[in-house]
């Protein structure tokens, strides 16, 4: 069981990091927007904090998806395996 400590150690911990993506993550997609319309960009800037990559889109999202390819961890993996079937003969 957690005690109150811990609790206050981890919600503090998660915050740092939520601050800490925010200011890297806060020109994601958006460089100068919001400074130009003066809308709160450390607001307006949190969602990119869960969703670094918010757009799916057919050029940015999964190729298994869109195009019925594989992705291109799968096409590593593969290789790797080959490689390494080969190397046994
Ligand atoms: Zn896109």
């Amino acid at each position: 069981m957690l005690n109150s400590k811990t609790v206050n150690q981890l919600r503090a911990l998660r915050r740092h990091h939520k601050i800490r993506l925010n200011k890297k993550r806060i020109n994601y997609y958006t460089r100068g927007f919001y400074e130009k319309n003066r809308v709160d960009v450390e607001h307006q800037t949190l969602k990119f904090v869960d969703t670094p990559k918010p757009c799916s889109c057919w050029m940015c999202g999964n190729p298994r998806k869109h195009w019925k390819e594989e992705t291109r961890q799968e096409l590593i993996s593969k290789t790797i395996f080959y490689e390494q079937a080969r190397s046994f003969q």
